[in-house]
């Protein structure tokens, strides 16, 4: 990617805040602080591999807003991490916290590297070389990271650890996305998928859908696009395709979705050399390729792979009536004009639509501050109650203003934002004083 994409990520992100911002209730104030993050941290990290030598990644860590909040955010091991990107998803971390009406401002971390070259032990170093270096900026009560690409709950394990280590404390509170046994929250893992699901059941509500004949395509078949895809299957949708990043498999009449999740999670049944541990692999079905998956003639379409998967060069052929996006930014902004054009296409925007998980994340931290540990029906049953109710809260604002959801979720958003921007007192306030 070209320094000029690099820059425009954070613009772009900040494009669509304006977009919103003309039909939120907020002082301007509340735009000028969203288009500067409060912190930004650039950390180089030594880590001695195994073989004796040395090697240096960089880091970033980027506290976005914590007007509502202490900041809330993933850290991300990826090679082509870099600080315009790190910018733009902590400030929709702000807004995704805003949406879901947590207590939280955004931040977002990622060390440039690629996790796969490096052994266990040497990964296990990285982690723990980079919360050395972030800790006097991350904290239970400032900035709380969790996973995100490449790390995982072990990962998070490591970084605990490592914070409490130099605190002297014991604090499973700085991170979430946790080990169950080192403070992790049961529900976490499928927390993102089924928030996306319940996101498609008030939708079903307000459409008067029949779910069996109804028609879904879900392109990666990860943790986010199983979990989703399992529940809307137990419901009587028609998941007719699915895909991982070596490619997909289609059938009109539907897949049985647990069968499809123990073929690719653990049996592995090898049917092709080509696409081993794949989806493709696993029952008799057509083969498609992650392309023909999103221009499929299905009602509903899931993106829960990578960002960018509907640009401007496909998003005139996308046929889904409804697009829910698990992954976070899946359709570009040239793309969202596009889409924008198409009648009767509604788009559950990521903000909303994969807020399960930091959702979450949220009742994790709860549950480590208090010591009181939730039964996992406890943890469904709130994470239920609060994406029905922000669902509700957006789909009322799309529908009064004549707007897409996505607009409506960031208006949302800026209104809560802006109120807390108001209450600490704007220049309308310190500049009227008769
Ligand atoms: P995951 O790694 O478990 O799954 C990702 C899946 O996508 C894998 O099956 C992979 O093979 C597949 N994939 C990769 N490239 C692909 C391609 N080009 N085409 C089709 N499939 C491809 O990850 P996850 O946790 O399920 O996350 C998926 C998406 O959801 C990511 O964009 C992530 O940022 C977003 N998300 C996840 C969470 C969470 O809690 N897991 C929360 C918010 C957002």
């Amino acid at each position: 990617m070209s320094e000029q994409n690099h820059e425009s990520i954070f613009q772009d992100a900040l494009g669509r805040l304006d977009v919103a911002g003309k039909y939120a209730e907020i002082d301007q104030e509340t735009i000028q602080r969203m288009q500067h993050p409060i912190q930004i941290i650039q950390v180089a990290i030594p880590v001695r591999m195994d073989d004796g030598s040395l090697k240096i990644f960089p880091g970033y860590r980027v506290r976005h807003d914590a007007t509502r909040g202490p900041t809330k955010g993933g850290i991300r091991f990826h090679p082509e991490v870099n600080l315009e990107e790190v910018k733009a998803l902590s400030l929709w971390m702000t807004c995704k916290c805003a949406v879901m009406d947590i207590p939280y401002g955004g931040a977002k971390g990622g060390v440039i590297v690629n996790p796969k070259e490096l052994t266990p032990l040497e990964l296990e170093r990285l982690s723990r070389g980079f919360i050395e270096r972030i800790a006097d900026f991350i904290g239970p009560d400032t900035d709380i990271p969790a996973p995100d690409v490449y790390t995982n709950e072990r990962i998070m394990g490591w970084m605990m650890n490592e914070y409490s280590t130099i605190v002297r404390k014991h604090s499973p509170d700085v991170i979430t996305g946790k080990p169950i046994a080192l403070g992790g929250s049961l529900g976490r893992s499928a927390a993102t998928g089924r928030g996306a699901y319940h996101c498609v059941k008030q939708l079903e509500k307000k459409k008067a859908w029949n779910p069996k004949e109804i028609t879904v395509a879900v392109q990666g078949f990860g943790n986010a696009g199983q979990s989703v895809a399992e529940l809307l299957h137990k419901d009587g949708y028609h998941i007719v395709a699915v895909s991982d990043s070596k490619g997909g498999i289609y059938r009109e009449e539907g897949f049985d979705i647990p069968s499809l999740m123990h073929a690719k999670n653990e049996s592995r049944v090898l049917k092709a050399v080509y696409c081993e541990g794949s989806v493709c692999e696993a029952v008799d079905a057509e083969t498609i390729t992650n392309e023909e998956l999103l221009e499929l003639d299905v009602d509903i379409l899931i993106p829960a792979a990578l960002q960018d998967a509907i640009t401007k060069e496909n998003a005139e052929k996308i046929s889904a009536r409804v697009i829910v996006e698990v992954a976070n930014g899946p359709i570009t902004i040239e793309a969202d004009g596009i889409l924008d054009q198409k009648e009767d296409l509604i788009v559950i925007p990521d903000i909303l639509a994969n807020a399960g998980g930091v959702t979450v994340s949220y009742f994790e931290w709860v549950q480590n501050r208090t010591g009181d540990y939730w039964t996992e029906e406890m943890v469904n049953h709130r994470l239920e109650g609060v994406m029905c109710k922000q669902f509700d809260h957006v789909y009322e604002l799309m529908e009064e203003h004549s707007i897409s959801m996505r607009t409506a979720a960031y208006v949302l958003a800026l209104n809560r934002i802006g109120a807390a921007v108001i209450a600490t007192g704007t220049s309308a306030y310190f500049s009227n004083k008769d």
